[in-house]
Formats: C-alpha cells, structure tokens, sequence
C-alpha cells in the first residue's frame, strides 16, 4: 500500500523514528523535564557529584553520566528484621523499617545520669553516656533542658502515630509521625531535647531559644545529628524537627555537620540507594 507515492511501511518507521528522537530530545533539553527528574532523583545528583561527574553550576550539564547514576541504584531492604546493635548509622525510614519488636539490650533510664526527664525516659548507654556530657556543658550556659523522649516501644509509636492520623488525616499525620517500626526513637539512641525557654514546648518558638543555637553548632561533638533539618523534608520525610536528635557517635556527627548532610543522605548516597522524594 503506497500513501502520496511513500510505501507505508517506510512511512510508518519514519515516524516512529522522528517520534522517538523528539522525545529523547525533549527529555534531555526541556528544562522542566530535567527539573522534574531532579527534584524526583535529587539525592543522585549528588552522588554523580561526588563522583566529579557532573555540576549543577555548570550549564556544561553531562546528562549521560548522571541518568547511568540513577539507573544504576538500589532499593534499600525494606524491613531490617535483626538489626545490629553495634550499628549506630542504621537507616530507620518510612522506606525501612524494624520488622519485629525489637529492644536494644543497653537500655538505661537517664534520672540515673541526673538528666531531667518528663516520666521515666531510657536510652542505650552510650547514647545515656553521651548525653550526660553535653547536658553538664548545657547547664553550665545557664541553659534547663529536658528531656521529653527517647526510647519508645511499638506499642507507644502506635499510638502517637494513631493519634496525628486520626488529628489530620494519614497523608499529613505521617510528616509528624513514623509508622511503627520506621520511627528512631525505636533505636533507644535518639531523643526529643526541650528546654525552659520555651515552656519545654516542640513548637516553633524552639528556633528562638538558646539550646537551639548551642544544639546546632555543638551536638556533633558530643556524636549527635539533627535528624530532620530544615530544607531537607522532601529527603527525610518529615517536617522541620529542631528537638529530635539521634546519637551516631561523635566521628560520623562532626563528618556530617562538616558536610551539611543528613544521616540519611549519607548512609543513602554511600550505598547507592533509591530515594524517592516524598
Ligand atoms: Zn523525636
């Protein structure tokens, strides 16, 4: 069958072959397309970075380098179901999760380290040991702290993640709350700090308080991070958490402060890990 004197066949190969040129073209030009595919696979844009591969500063953009990178990425396994608790920078996510109950087997509670506390709050010994040390260079600023959470079982993360669903929905509830096995304060080495200044409230008012500005420029060297910073809700998944820190030790704190990385970030871009953002 011939159309205007082409065979159809050829025609039809025509433009199958001029149709997918135009998309690949539009995909690696279009600027939105490129953004679209940044903002989804952001975190691989900083492995290919630090790999010298490629530079967002830079309008010279290799496109090849930086899609092999995000083809060439993982998924993390999804449910640890032992975790090892000597790993201090275990991933815990809405990704990755506990899969039993577990417990750490240090526990200790932190009225025995003199820390003030609302209730009875345990935390491995290490992390108890470490917290003991800066809250002694807290005090000594003139700074009351407290600490409002730490260790929390299954049982307990259920319902505070029961609660913000039923309070606003499940789509928003969980920028507040960890599903069950996915929240660090499970790992008995993460807490929630507060402080007199203001009414030991998790509000916004933290960023205003002096233990804000003491947390944020000293806790790597006492081996805590900021879990959920500011800025970096579309890779952690939550929403800005002044108070929530989590003990790592003090050498892989002070490499991510010196890095302006989250755990995440890094335990992700150093296994080459898939992060969708959320
Ligand atoms: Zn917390």
């Amino acid at each position: 069958m011939r159309v205007n004197g082409f065979p159809l066949k050829l025609l039809l190969i025509s433009s199958l072959v001029i149709g997918l040129s135009l998309i690949l073209f539009s995909f690696l030009l279009i600027p939105e397309i490129k953004n679209n595919f940044q903002k989804n696979f952001g975190v691989y844009e900083k492995i290919s970075l630090s790999k010298g591969l490629i530079s967002t500063d830079n309008e010279q953009i290799s496109y090849e380098p930086f899609i092999q990178s995000v083809l060439s990425c993982t998924f993390p396994d999804p449910q640890i179901e032992v975790p090892d608790e000597e790993e201090l920078d275990l991933i815990i996510n809405k990704q990755v999760k506990l899969q039993d109950n577990y417990v750490p087997s240090d526990l200790v509670p932190l009225s025995q380290y003199g820390i003030p506390t609302d209730g009875t709050i345990m935390l491995r010994e290490k992390s108890a040991l470490a917290l003991s040390q800066m809250h002694k260079e807290i005090s000594q600023k003139g700074i009351r702290i407290r600490i409002n959470s730490g260790y929390r079982d299954f049982a307990t993360q259920q319902d505070a993640y029961n609660y913000w669903v039923r309070a606003v929905g499940k789509v928003k509830g969980e920028t507040f709350a960890a599903p069950v096995g996915g929240s660090e304060h499970h790992l008995g080495t993460t807490i929630d700090i507060v402080s007199s200044e203001n009414n030991y409230k998790l509000l916004p008012t933290y960023t205003s308080t002096k233990l804000y500005n003491y947390l944020i420029t000293n806790a790597h060297l006492y081996g805590f991070t900021m879990s959920y910073p500011k800025g970096k809700e579309s890779i952690t998944g939550y929403n800005f958490e002044p108070w929530h820190y989590r003990y790592v030790g003090t050498p892989l704190a002070t490499y991510l402060y010196e890095h302006n990385l989250t755990l995440t970030e890094y335990m992700y871009q150093l296994n080459n890990y898939c992060l969708l953002s959320y």
